[in-house]
């Protein structure tokens, strides 16, 4: 592989987000990228594109513009009607090899870490995988890709200075997107499924839902999280009643899961899920780094413990030194009074 030139490297130009939707609805993420976009675009003078692949997806161009998008590309064909990852990445890289953008971000969501390293690989570029933070580095206006190592023991800051595009991956509700505003215009660019791309491998027949009932964490506005501190399942079940009562959700920390107090799928953190909700509350939880990556962008934090020095109590906007089961049940008490 030949190393790309500074002249090389300066055709690559503008931040490009890769949209995701599914059955007609853009998620969350592709508006959390775009207000990350706008951020870094700044810092760079440029343009801030997205990228909408799928089969009557034209429609959604409009929200990625209300969004933050200035252009956005829309590969609009039925070859592209389910998300089948050969067909994708070749769509992806067909217009990245075209439009050279500088940097392309994408979500951390099943099908992103499904397509993204297929196209970093066919374009020869690097990729950084679970971002929680994103940077121009000043002076030279390489990228700067922030994301827990080793671990999760240290935050290591990523630079990809040789090839382009530079290219990573960021979980869901770690980035904060902007408002729409309605009135905002951009450019749509309607470009072809790529003629030369191989027949994809692999055909949907069937989509079918999993009807299981699944813990909804990442849409949820209230979440009352419990940790080691919870001392076993009755104390989740003082949480199970505390968020049924204000509307929420139970998130856990990794050694509530582990202990096996409650299921995975409420585990928030490095391993688990992001979250971004507007009350976060910590029971008994220390706050290790791999936890406070998956909540430490909620809107406000309220925590719970006995040791008034742990890190969740520094981290929080409203840190309650206290034991759990006298200090949740007084605050169920006043919630069922208001
Ligand atoms: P502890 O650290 O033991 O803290 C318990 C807290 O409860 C203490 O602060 C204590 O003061 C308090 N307490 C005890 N009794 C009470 C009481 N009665 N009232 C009030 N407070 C009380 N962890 C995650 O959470 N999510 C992840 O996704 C995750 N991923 C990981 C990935 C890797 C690769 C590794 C190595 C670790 C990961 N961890 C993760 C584990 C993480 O490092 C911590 O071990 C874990 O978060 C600790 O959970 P905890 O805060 O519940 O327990």
């Amino acid at each position: 592989m030949r190393t790309p030139t500074d002249r090389d490297r300066s055709q690559y130009r503008n931040v490009w987000v890769v949209a995701e939707q599914r059955e007609g609805v853009l998620k969350d993420v592709t508006f959390e990228l775009l207000g990350a976009a706008r951020k870094l675009a700044a810092a760079r003078g440029c343009e801030v594109w997205a990228v909408l692949l799928g089969s009557g997806v034209r429609a959604m161009a409009d929200a990625c513009i209300r969004r933050g998008a200035d252009v956005v590309v829309v590969v609009d064909d039925p070859r592209l009607e389910h998300f089948v990852d050969d067909a994708y990445a070749a769509a992806l890289h067909a217009l990245v090899a075209r439009h050279k953008p500088e940097i392309v971000l994408c979500g951390a969501t099943a099908r992103g870490r499904a397509l993204i390293p297929r196209v970093a690989v066919s374009l020869e570029a690097g990729l950084t995988a679970d971002c929680t933070g994103l940077d121009i580095e000043a002076g030279t206006g390489v990228l700067l890709q922030t994301r827990p190592a080793f671990g999760g023991n240290i935050m290591a800051t990523i630079k990809c200075t040789g090839h382009r595009p530079q290219m990573a991956t960021v979980r869901p509700r770690v980035m904060s997107a902007l408002d729409a505003q309605p009135g905002r215009t951009g450019r749509v660019i309607v470009e072809s499924f790529p003629a030369a791309a191989r027949e994809a491998r692999m055909k949907v027949l069937e989509a079918v839902t999993d009807a299981k009932e699944t813990v909804h964490l990442a849409d949820a506005r209230f979440i009352i999280s419990g940790g080691r501190g919870m001392g076993g399942r009755e104390g989740f079940k003082l949480l199970a009643d505390f968020a049924r009562l204000v509307d929420g959700a139970v998130g856990a920390s990794r050694a509530a899961v582990d202990a096996g107090w409650v299921d995975y799928a409420h585990q928030v953190g490095q391993t688990g899920q992001t979250v971004q909700p507007k009350v976060y509350m910590a029971c008994a939880i220390s706050g290790q780094i791999q936890h406070l990556v998956g909540m430490q962008s909620s809107d406000l934090i309220i925590a719970i413990n006995t040791n008034p020095d742990a890190p969740m109590m520094k981290l929080a906007d409203y840190a309650i030194v206290g034991d759990v089961f006298e200090v949740v049940p007084a605050l169920m008490q006043e919630a069922r009074r208001t």
